[in-house]
């Protein structure tokens, strides 16, 4: 399992991903920096959060 902290990308949120793979956790991510953040997800954001990814 993997999970994605918010917190981690310098951001004060307590949101953490789970998901199987590194692809459904960025998917994860994308609606939450949407939902939440009312952003996009960019390609340095999303380098950013693979970099935080945990194994579990
Ligand atoms: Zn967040």
């Amino acid at each position: 399992m993997k999970t994605l902290a918010c917190k981690d990308t310098g951001s004060q949120c307590d949101w953490v991903g789970r998901a199987e793979t590194e692809q459904d956790l960025l998917k994860q991510a994308t609606q939450h920096v949407k939902q939440v953040h009312k952003m996009d997800m960019t390609p340095e954001m999303e380098q950013k959060a693979r970099k935080v990814i945990r194994d579990e």
